[in-house]
């Protein structure tokens, strides 16, 4: 991975958090308070404009400052989870130092692995783990198995999907919408929507490399 790639990734994310605000800021409404939409903006915006400074570095290290820039640049609760995953992953990366699609894959389940922690919750709590936990092992478990790149973006963005969906039958048991009790069924959760774009818009813009 280079660090242009990780660029033109945080673009093609910026540009689909953009592109889907009415969506993120009636989710939010519906089951948080309003401000995923303005907090991921904020988040994608940043990581544009700070493009300069993370051009010379190395992957590893681009991923880190985008952890640390999204740490004190986003509020709510989805700001230190997202700056989690970006530490985790670079951790790996730096670990790893190879390009193989396994190191891929590893240092995205070691972020998701990393947001897991953070906000000490786990599959099916309607959260944006919901997506994020059934792509990492997809992801593992397709680089495992050596699959191409062209297959597993199709694959992750599959899994994304039905993740995202599956939260709108779910109960809340984390974040601000677990004071909803059943009133929370029939929406979906606004950061696993978030994230299930971003994985689209990456997986997108990998498999047209
Ligand atoms: P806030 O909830 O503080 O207003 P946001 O609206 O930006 O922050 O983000 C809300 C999203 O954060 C939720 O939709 C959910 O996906 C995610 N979230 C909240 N708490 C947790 C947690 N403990 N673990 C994982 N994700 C969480
Ligand atoms: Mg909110």
């Amino acid at each position: 991975m280079k660090t242009s790639f990780i660029l033109s990734a945080a673009l093609a994310i910026h540009d689909s958090i953009l592109n889907h605000e009415t969506e993120l800021e009636s989710l939010d409404r519906a089951i948080g308070d309003g401000d995923h939409y303005i907090n991921m903006k904020r988040g994608a915006s940043t990581i544009v404009e700070i493009q300069a400074e993370l051009e010379p570095l190395t992957p590893d290290a681009a991923l880190n400052k985008i952890g640390l820039k999204l740490l004190s640049t986003i509020g709510g609760a989805s700001g230190p989870l997202l700056a989690s995953f970006f530490m985790g992953t670079a951790k790996v990366i730096k670990e790893k130092g190879d390009e193989s699609v396994q190191t891929y894959a590893a240092a995205f389940a070691a972020g998701v692995d990393a947001i897991r922690q953070r906000g000490k919750a786990d599959l099916g709590e309607k959260t944006m783990l919901d997506v994020l936990i059934p792509v990492a092992h997809q992801f593992t478990a397709l680089a495992a198995a050596n699959a191409g790149i062209k297959e597993i973006c199709i694959s992750l963005i599959t899994t994304a999907e039905h993740g995202m969906l599956a939260t709108k039958g779910l109960i809340a048991t984390k974040g601000r919408a677990a004071g909803l009790g059943e009133r929370a069924i029939g929406h979906i959760d606004p950061g696993a929507k978030s994230c299930q774009l971003m994985i689209e818009a990456v997986c997108n813009l990998f498999s047209t490399q």
